[in-house]
């Protein structure tokens, strides 16, 4: 059987909640999440890229739009990773303009970051607010991304 997972993650990679917006966040996402099959917090050495599974469709150039080939990302890629994914900066491919692996846009949803909420086969989405208090919580803006394996 296939799973979905929802991941949560900070829109900025270098970004790690402290461990007491972490406990307290214990505490109400087994609320939250009441629906799915549970919640884990993964957390990493290094920045990681939080992939979308078999939901990755392509990837567009959040300044021109056009397609992004998957060579060129997979180069971008081998290259940051020499850095650990602390330097994502990237020139274009398309436009030549500067930006980053992170703001490019994943179809699905993916990213860059030390840590995932990640919650297994939720019934559900997240409800606004309740995502907005996650964020209040953690004290960063959050992205979502909808994985399936
Ligand atoms: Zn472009």
């Amino acid at each position: 059987m296939s799973d979905c997972i929802l991941k949560i993650i900070p829109n900025a990679p270098m970004f790690v909640p402290s461990l007491q917006a972490i406990n307290s966040l214990r505490e109400i996402e087994i609320d939250i999440f009441s629906h799915a099959d549970g919640v884990e917090h993964k957390i990493y050495e290094h920045i990681e890229f939080i992939d979308q599974g078999s939901n990755f469709e392509r990837i567009i150039c959040p300044i021109c739009s056009s397609e992004i080939s998957m060579d060129w990302w997979q180069d971008s890629m081998d290259r940051a990773y020499t850095s650990m994914f602390v330097c994502l900066d990237i020139e274009t491919p398309c436009c030549k303009k500067a930006c980053n692996l992170n703001s490019l846009k994943y179809e699905e949803s993916a990213g860059f970051s030390k840590i995932a909420i990640e919650v297994l086969n939720p019934k559900e989405n997240i409800k606004k607010n309740e995502f907005y208090l996650v964020e209040k919580m953690l004290g960063c803006s959050l992205r979502k991304i909808w994985a399936y394996y």
